[in-house]
């Protein structure tokens, strides 16, 4: 079995939600490779922050992106080939703050590539501030006297988006965590993972999560339900709220009414330049 550790020096906090996670996607990866996927089919993009570690971390090819345009950088990746696997890592800061536009698109188009939010509520990195996730209250450097914005809900707002999957788990249940990445990286069409993580330095919420974190029996029958469901605070609910099968991007863009394949499209650019 690959462990698909990098030989970089790991710099995470000790304690920190990531290494959770980190267990749990390479847990996903194995499974996947074992199932017949071959490795050099599964790449990867991470935004700025301390999820993008993991671009270090994990021995899998990739591209690393800007601060906020991971998913632009995996969007582009996907659609040059589109039989990759692409895994997108972004923290809470980097998807929904500087590149919400990119999570909403890339959702709303159903691009064929699986987003993994690494939610700790506020910018690890660069020392606690306020993120889009920060919960009201939340005091760090930019918000000294209380955050006063109410976060996000990152679940609804990716159904809002058109995300054709779309799931919640915490970083400390990395048997759950692995099976929904897994899941959300054989669906075809745009899956999001909502990642509760824990920043042991500025955002510590593992008592909070381990007391009321609640898995799910089942995917949500109605839509008004699981806006219900992922809005709960106790419980927190985990699992799948959304699995549908939907018309995935790069299958629906035709040039002169026909799908081409790489090779076609390689030669139609070709013949134009
Ligand atoms: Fe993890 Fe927070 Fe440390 Fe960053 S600052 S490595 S998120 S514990």
């Amino acid at each position: 079995m690959r462990k698909l550790i990098s030989s970089k020096e790991n710099t995470w906090c000790i304690g920190c939600g990531n290494f959770g996670l980190f267990a749990a996607v390479r847990k996903a990866i194995q499974a996947l490779h074992e199932a017949g996927t071959p490795m050099a089919d599964i790449v990867m993009s991470a935004g700025i922050g301390c999820h993008g570690k993991i671009f270090d971390y994990l021995e899998l090819c990739g591209i690393y992106g800007l601060h906020g345009r991971a998913l632009a950088t995996a969007s582009g990746i996907q659609l040059a080939n589109p039989k990759l696997k692409v895994i997108v890592f972004g923290g809470d800061g980097d998807s929904l703050g500087e590149g919400l536009e990119h999570t909403l698109f890339a959702a709303k188009r159903n691009i064929d590539l699986t987003l993994i939010l690494h939610n700790n509520g506020n910018y690890g990195l660069t020392t606690g501030q306020t993120s889009p996730l920060s919960t009201p209250g939340f005091r760090g450097p930019t918000t000294p006297m209380g955050n006063v914005e109410r976060p996000f809900t990152p679940i609804t707002l990716m159904m809002e988006a058109g995300a054709s999957f779309v799931a919640r788990s915490y970083s400390a249940k990395i048997e759950h965590l692995s099976q929904i990445i897994l899941q959300a990286i054989k669906h075809p069409g745009f899956s999001f993972v909502e990642v509760l993580q824990p920043c042991v330095s500025y955002n510590n919420t593992y008592q909070l999560y381990n007391e009321h974190c609640q898995i799910m029996d089942a995917i949500p029958q109605e839509e008004e339900e699981a806006r219900k469901l992922a809005k709960s605070k106790e419980p927190i609910y985990l699992g799948i709220y959304r699995q549908e099968s939907l018309p995935v991007y790069h299958k629906q863009i035709k040039v002169g009414g026909e799908s081409l394949t790489l090779d076609q499209r390689k030669a139609l650019l070709r013949s134009r330049s």
